[in-house]
């Protein structure tokens, strides 16, 4: 599964030659709304009307990483049926299930929005190699949060240590990692 979800985000940004999401969800027959959705919940995917709800108060990285994320599901989990409603932590099964999608949602969005063709001669860089941790400036590159950024170097298997300073500078900001995603798929 790895590998194809790999391939479905190449083909796709090879497709059109362009990350810009909007586009992107237009072509695959998807609706995008940006609707405030409160505290808790910023992202929603109705599996059956094809429609991304995002909050529009996000940052514009973590908007295209929710957006995509959902694609993930859009593209993959048509046919799955899961339920985000029971207590997953009871249903053990049902847990497995919803974290092994949420992974391959992830994977799509980290691989689409990371591509291959584009992070692979970066990471031969001199700079890359010789940062302690790059992730904030690769983030920057790719304009996507440092913690998807992270991610997608972690499915790599490139993953560096993080150093405190980051550390301290990304537990800071709410964009980050202080939000939940709840999501109804
Ligand atoms: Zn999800």
């Amino acid at each position: 599964m790895r590998r194809e979800i790999i391939e479905i985000a190449n083909n796709l940004y090879k497709k059109y030659g362009s990350d810009d999401l909007h586009f992107i969800v237009s072509k695959l027959k998807a609706h995008l709304f940006e609707i405030p959705l409160g505290k808790i919940v910023k992202e929603v995917y109705f599996k059956d009307l094809k429609a991304i709800v995002i909050d529009p108060n996000l940052h514009f990285y973590r908007k295209r990483h929710l957006i995509c994320h959902a694609l993930g599901h859009h593209l993959l989990h048509q046919g799955k049926k899961t339920n985000y409603f029971i207590d997953l932590d009871k249903n053990f099964y049902e847990g497995l299930k919803v974290r092994e999608i949420e992974k391959e949602a992830e994977m799509f969005a980290a691989f689409f929005l990371i591509p291959e063709e584009k992070l692979n001669p970066l990471l031969k860089e001199d700079w890359i190699k010789e940062s302690p941790d790059p992730i904030l400036e690769l983030s920057e590159e790719f304009q996507v949060p440092p913690d998807l950024m992270r991610k997608r170097l972690e499915f790599e298997g490139l993953a560096m240590p993080m150093n405190s300073f980051y550390k301290n500078i990304l537990a800071k900001d709410p964009v980050c990692f202080e939000e939940k995603i709840i999501e109804i798929v």
